[in-house]
């Protein structure tokens, strides 16, 4: 027994070793720079605490990661915007195509850039509530209210409502933070097909991350907004040719609160 110990000990510190060895590699966690306003909790790599399918299992019509019936139909959501560089980008092509998406804007955002977040509600597309300032929440918190209202606040200042969804920063969210988000009035909205676009992937990469996954019913996440040196143009580059694909396969693009009508106003 006594000779296990060291033993054990020699496994546990490697095993620490390994491990941080992965949190210090970008290569291996993926690397994304942060966004112009820094963002307080780092960058937008997956920190779920829990799987949001858990999430969506435990909290139905609460938590709401894909729609689930007979309809052939998607939706494009495009996070931390506004900016001034890629958010017109994606609207300009939005327009092209004839397409409304949902946008999940930065209350600090809305603040710096609000002919951006203007032009996104002239164009008809739905827009919710990421946050005054993107901070890593994962838990309930007296931060998320302070966050939401700062946030609302620089949407009404232009006239803008949100639409009743709250995607949380980083995708994470505990339950605590689910039932929080609820009892400020707002749903959760997650996804289910992750672009990973915040990784300056390629307009083909991008495509890759979407193209094998959709079904109807499908949450996209891409970002419409980045951090300094953070290459989104392969992104952007990849809307277009979603909305070809998808068209070309008979699916309708609709917005979340078209995906996900408020319990009070179904039938
Ligand atoms: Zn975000």
């Amino acid at each position: 027994m006594r000779k296990a110990v060291p033993y054990i000990t020699g496994l546990a510190v490697v095993l620490v070793l390994v491990v941080l060895a992965y949190r210090a590699s970008p290569e291996l966690r993926g690397s994304g720079p942060l966004d112009p306003t820094p963002l307080k909790g780092g960058n937008e790599k997956d920190n779920r605490a829990i799987g949001e399918s858990d999430l969506e299992k435990l909290y139905p019509g609460l938590v709401l990661r894909a729609y689930k019936g007979p309809e052939k139909i998607v939706a494009l959501t495009f996070d931390d915007g506004p900016d001034e560089v890629y958010t017109p980008q994606v609207l300009d092509i939005l327009r092209e195509k004839g397409v409304r998406a949902t946008f999940f804007l930065l209350g600090s955002r809305i603040d710096e850039n609000p002919e951006v977040a203007k032009r996104i509600l002239d164009e008809g597309h739905s827009i919710g509530n990421h946050t005054y300032s993107h901070p890593k929440l994962v838990a309930a918190s007296p931060e998320l209210p302070q966050e939401l209202e700062k946030c609302r606040e620089a949407m009404a200042r232009l006239g803008i409502g949100d639409n009743g969804f709250f995607r949380p920063p980083y995708g994470a969210a505990e339950p605590s933070l689910v039932e929080q988000a609820r009892d400020l009035g707002y749903r959760v909205a997650m996804w289910s097909i992750d672009s990973l676009d915040w990784r300056g992937l390629s307009r083909a990469e991008v495509m890759r991350n979407i193209k094998g996954y959709v079904e109807p019913g499908s949450v996209i996440l891409q970002h419409s907004a980045g951090g300094p040196g953070e290459d989104l143009s392969g992104s952007v580059l990849a809307v277009g040719d979603i909305i070809d694909l998808l068209t070309g396969q008979g699916y309708r693009f609709v917005t979340l609160p078209e995906m996900f009508p408020s319990p009070e106003k179904s039938p």
